[in-house]
């Protein structure tokens, strides 16, 4: 009886001790408030533990899932690691085993945009700034995403900007100029890929419907709704979703990133749970998938100078990777790769009084070379210094296509959306 007396006070101590620095360890900075208003408090749950982890080697890669931080260089990711788990600990996205530096320079400058590094990340072709799936010749080049969806590969893209911007765009569509975002919707559709989640409703609506801008007529939703699309706009739907293909467009055009939209580790979770779901029947094959999932706000934030927002940006970002390693290392036939399409910011790194302490030198991108993380079969593939062009070229490989970079054939022009 004493003995548990004595135990009983012994917990106790400890707890009052332990309490502060228990308390010190969980994370609460204050712009990494929760996308939900329901649940106050932080969103971001750290690695824990956070060692690197043990890579999967041996099977073959049977899904690919390409994470990009939009604008995000290495110093992004060291300030959201200084100003969330402390220097000493990693994120999410530091904890993949491989590690590699990546070039992003494109035809016209020695800076790139969203589109030219895109361009260099899905078709294996550099191009100038602004264009979308083409050489500066207007050469279209099929993405990896297209020759995989023509192999039969399941795919995803998912996004915090519309859909229809930059860095989606160029897995699905070939534009010469990115602004023509209603014409990438039209391609995007057209391309059939099976989860689309996102923003940038408008788009893909006519004048007069909603905030619509198609000059065309054309209802895009009522469009994709006849190629057999489920249609959501709200997170609730998104979390009841049990097959593909979806249509989630979840704002105008760029998502708030609040409540009550879905976050991007929840649309993360969702594409990779539909993509991932097993055919019925015996003699079934194992499905295979591509998704590309982009913090897209990281660049917009940079741009902004605005030191919390990309703190809280990158989280949310590497709470989506949190999610692929989960499934990657359950699934052990998945390369996961992150990486960005360019830094923004000149993002500088100084230290005052023993605190990391941001300075931003510029207000656009920059010409820093960018960090690449892999984990997964094969995932040494993507260390060392690479090209931007090598990434699909690298992806392409390990998925058995033998020719890459493709030209389009002459003959392979895209199918037109028909309604009226
Ligand atoms: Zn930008």
């Amino acid at each position: 009886m004493k003995n548990i007396k004595l135990l009983v006070i012994v917990f106790f101590v400890l707890a009052l001790y332990l309490s502060p620095v228990l308390a010190a360890e969980k994370f609460n900075y204050k712009m990494a408030e929760s996308v939900h208003s329901n649940s106050k408090g932080s969103f971001y749950r750290s690695a824990s533990p956070d060692e690197t982890l043990k890579n999967i080697t041996g099977g073959k890669v049977r899904n690919v899932i390409l994470c990009i931080g939009d604008g995000m260089g290495f110093n992004h990711v060291t300030l959201a690691r200084h100003k969330s788990v402390g220097p000493n600990r990693k994120l999410h996205m530091e904890r993949l085993p491989i590690a590699g530096v990546m070039r992003t320079h494109s035809t016209s400058s020695l800076i790139t945009d969203s589109a030219a590094a895109v361009t260099a990340m899905a078709s294996g072709v550099k191009t100038n700034n602004g264009m979308i799936g083409m050489t500066p010749d207007k050469t279209p080049h099929s993405s990896i995403l297209e020759l995989l969806i023509a192999d039969r590969w399941r795919s995803g893209l998912v996004a915090t900007s519309a859909i229809t911007h930059a860095t989606p765009a160029g897995f699905a569509s070939y534009v010469d100029q990115r602004s023509k975002q209603v014409e990438i919707a039209s391609q995007m559709l057209t391309n059939q890929v099976d989860v689309l989640l996102g923003g940038g409703q408008k788009f893909f609506l006519p004048k007069g419907i909603g905030k619509g801008v198609r000059e065309d007529n054309l209802n895009l939703l009522v469009e994709a709704g006849q190629r057999g699309y489920q249609l959501i706009e709200t997170r609730q739907q998104l979390l009841a979703l049990k097959q593909f293909p979806v249509l989630g467009l979840f704002a105008d055009e760029g998502m708030t990133t609040f409540a009550p939209e879905p976050s991007l580790a929840e649309m993360t979770r969702t594409g990779i749970k539909l993509l991932s779901a097993e055919n019925s029947g015996w003699f079934a094959k194992k499905p295979k998938f591509f998704m590309m999932v982009e913090g897209s706000q990281i660049d917009w934030a940079a741009h902004a100078n605005d030191t919390d927002r990309v703190i809280r940006q990158t989280l949310l970002f590497d709470m989506a990777v949190r999610e692929t390693i989960e499934f990657a290392q359950r699934d052990r036939h998945t390369l996961v790769i992150v990486t960005s399409d360019h830094e923004t910011g000149g993002l500088v790194l100084k230290e005052k009084d023993g605190v990391i302490c941001p300075e931003w030198t510029s207000a656009s991108h920059t010409a820093a070379d960018v960090p690449v993380y892999a984990f997964g079969p094969d995932s040494e593939r993507f260390a060392g210094v690479m090209d931007n062009t090598d990434l699909p070229k690298r992806i392409s490989e390990l998925t058995g296509f033998k020719e890459f970079p493709v030209a389009r054939k002459q003959s392979q022009v895209l199918e037109e959306v028909s309604i009226k």
